[in-house]
């Protein structure tokens, strides 16, 4: 439930469209007045200025975390995007929905399609899933030293999510043989996509019933620990709600929900002579609270990390970077100028790796940190 926005621009602060593109009517507090405002009088707009106006939110959630009033603007626009859906929300709802049949084939494709070719309307589309295969793929350069005894004999589930499962499948490969190593008992699942790209996009019932799925997976599991490794479906696991038996349950859901990073804290790495010279780490807008990739990879890595991103965004943008990618690429700019002088970016959430693959400066490598562990 969101509450009511004072107007007081706190959330002006953070958000990384309001401050790429200096447009106040796209930040969040602009957004909760229209939606106010829309409340009180659906009619004041035309369906296609609602249509266009909801397209400008990267659903970052930044605005979100700082409001006192507990507004939750991506979902005041997500209900707008549910109320008028358009062809650019079409688009997004078939790319997520279809993930195990298009990303694969269509990255591959996609690489190979000469831009000038392109239709407009598909050129962001396009773009995405050229970057979904990343780029040539880190060179592994950390490798355990020995694994602890913490977790040994603990099941648990391990929610890939679907960048895993249908295209990084090394990704997949690296997290199950970390926790081979720390000796768990990864057990077997049946899990759908975590719908957060959906609930964003206003398709909330779609999106209801994959959380539905989910939570019944893990409780006919006996309710384990979920290990994730992408910052974006922990988020979207974490803010379940509906679903659950009883409070107690959605409770006991979001403390069983474990990064991979943070099972791996008191585990030591050695570095192998071939790191890269120059290493920067790119903070994903939904990490929330500690962030453990981080913690991690500066422990391994000692002061060889050059820099961090942590207030920039990368600006892959979901539903937006269809609807509005001219808006999206200022955003994207001031990230990569964070990031300036690395020559491998690495992060912890796939649609950040799909993004910034897709943008790299020549000569820059971009990937999911589990592509560094041999
Ligand atoms: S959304 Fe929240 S932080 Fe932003 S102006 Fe309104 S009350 Fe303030
Ligand atoms: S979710 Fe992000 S992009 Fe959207 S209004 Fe909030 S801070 Fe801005």
């Amino acid at each position: 439930m969101s509450g009511e926005c004072i107007l007081c621009g706190k959330c002006l602060e953070v958000c990384p469209l309001l401050r790429a593109t200096g447009r106040e009517e796209l930040g969040p507090r602009a957004k909760a007045d229209l939606c106010r405002i829309l409340s009180e009088d659906p009619n004041l707009l035309s369906e296609t200025d609602v249509a266009k106006l909801v397209g400008f939110c990267l659903g970052c959630g930044r605005c979100r975390e700082v409001c006192s009033q507990g507004v939750d603007v991506p979902a005041l626009v997500a209900g707008l995007r549910g109320a008028h859906p358009d062809f650019k929300a079409w688009l997004w709802k078939t790319w997520l929905m279809q993930a195990k049949n298009v990303w694969s084939p269509g990255s591959a494709a996609a690489k190979l399609f000469p831009e000038q070719l392109v239709p407009e309307k598909f050129g962001p589309m396009l773009k995405m899933l050229a970057g979904l295969k990343g780029g040539p793929g880190l060179e592994p350069c950390l490798e355990v030293a020995k694994y602890p005894d913490t977790y040994r004999g603990r099941k648990m589930l391990l929610f890939a999510g679907c960048t895993a499962n249908f295209v990084q499948t090394r990704w997949l490969s690296t997290a199950l043989k970390l926790l081979d190593g720390l000796g768990v008992d990864v057990l077997p699942d049946d899990f759908k996509c975590c719908g957060s790209g959906l609930k964003a996009a206003g398709f909330a019932d779609e999106s209801s019933s994959m959380a539905a799925h989910n939570v019944r997976v893990w409780r006919d599991a006996g309710h384990p620990p979920i290990v994730t490794f992408c910052a974006s479906c922990h988020a979207g696991l974490q803010a379940y709600e509906g679903c659950f038996e009883s409070l107690k349950e959605q409770e006991m859901w979001q403390n069983m929900l474990l990064s991979l990073s943070s099972v791996l804290l008191d585990t030591p790495f050695v570095l192998s002579h071939n790191m890269p010279e120059t290493l920067a780490y790119h903070q994903p807008c939904h990490t929330r609270g500690d962030d453990s990739d981080h913690v991690l990879l500066n422990d391994a890595f000692k002061d060889r990390m050059v820099g961090a991103t942590t207030k920039q965004c990368c600006g892959f943008g979901g539903v937006m970077r269809l609807a509005a990618p001219g808006l999206t690429d200022p955003v994207n700019q001031q990230c990569w100028d964070a990031l300036a002088g690395a020559d491998v970016v690495i992060t912890g959430c796939s649609a950040c790796v799909t993004q910034l693959a897709a943008t790299a400066p020549d000569g820059v490598k971009v990937g999911h940190w589990l592509e560094l562990i041999k």
